[in-house]
């Protein structure tokens, strides 16, 4: 496996979504390249604070935003 394929890998490394022996190659790979390596963390850095903005407000909210969700009293039927 090369840098390119690694890199467009490391996405699905990251959410966990490869198979095994993918996963393995991708492993191998980051061990023997710090190109890569650098990527990897760059990326996992960024789908965390993704995540950790994203997460907390959905479920809070939800009733609200999507009606009918909840039981209102203006609905007609
Ligand atoms: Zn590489």
């Amino acid at each position: 496996m090369n840098c390119r394929e690694v890199l467009l890998k490391l996405n699905p490394y990251l959410e966990k979504e490869l198979d095994i022996f993918t996963n393995k190659q991708v492993e191998k790979h980051l061990d023997n390249c710090p190109v890569c390596q650098n990527e990897f963390k760059t990326l996992a850095r960024t789908l965390r604070i993704i995540k950790a903005v994203k997460a907390p407000p959905m479920p809070r909210d939800y009733s609200k935003i999507i009606p009918g969700a909840s039981n209102s009293p203006e609905r007609k039927c």
